[in-house]
């Protein structure tokens, strides 16, 4: 329902949990949050109100500059915990945030599980996670191309933001489901609508439907689906949220 991701010199939880709570017009029956932090990818999730998310970080923070968040509407299991976003792989070296509906889901996630996945979740977005995971092995860890492979398996509308410990980079593309990412110096931002981005940087690039984008400190490549080049334009918002 809502996405924030950052990247950067800031503090990554302060970010998404700011961008999360002015996404909050939105609607969502649980928040999650991802941080890259120097013992590995740290999930932490939790049903309910952000508020509720938000107390569980004040206690035990997590430390780190590249990170996403996530509130959701679910569509496809409960609203508890285990059911809420970021999903990550099982050795936790990956994670994925998803907004919308992978159609054939079930069909993937058989496949998954013959294969040896194990699920947690209830979610169709689960599977994404260990589809990505499957071809980022085959591609010797190229993430932007499993992101752009695994896309090519799945139908339905997403958007879909992936990161890896490995790589300093977000990976994110969108069908349907919108996104929008705002353009910082030495730093760059993601989220689902401009709301969530306005402290921090007026400069947005609205990204088009099947449009996938490599993010990292330094800047941003735009691509479509099939992997070839695309421009899109900055564009300055000067309204106030
Ligand atoms: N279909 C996914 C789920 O139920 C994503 C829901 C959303 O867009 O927040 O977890």
């Amino acid at each position: 329902c809502g996405i924030v991701g950052y990247i950067g010199q800031r503090n990554a939880q302060d970010v998404l949990i700011s961008g999360l709570a002015k996404l909050e017009y939105r609607g969502y029956d649980s928040a999650g949050v991802a941080v890259c932090t120097d013992n590995g990818i740290q999930v932490r999730k939790k049903a309910g109100k952000l508020a509720n998310l938000s107390t569980e970080l004040e206690g035990t923070p997590l430390t780190g500059t590249l990170g996403i968040g996530h509130t959701r509407w679910a569509t496809h299991g409960l609203p508890n915990d285990t059911n809420a976003h970021p999903h990550a792989t099982e050795d936790g070296r990956l994670v994925i945030i998803h907004n919308g509906i992978i159609e054939n889901y079930l069909q993937l996630k058989e496949a998954l599980m013959s294969r040896g996945h194990t699920f947690l979740s209830e979610t169709d977005s689960e599977v994404l996670a260990h589809l990505i995971e499957e071809k980022y092995a085959q591609l010797s860890g190229n993430l932007y191309e499993a992101v752009r492979q695994a896309l090519g398996d799945v139908r339905g509308a997403y958007g879909i933001v992936v990161t890896h410990v490995d790589h300093r980079e977000i990976v994110a593309a969108r069908t349907v489901s919108p996104l929008v990412m705002g353009v910082g110096e030495g730093e760059m931002f993601l989220a689902s609508d401009v709301p969530a981005l306005l402290a921090y940087t007026r400069n947005m690039v609205f990204l088009h439907d099947g449009d996938m984008v490599v993010l990292n400190d330094d800047g941003y490549r735009v691509t479509d689906l099939q992997g070839n080049a695309v421009q899109r334009q900055v564009e300055r918002i000067d309204w106030d949220a």
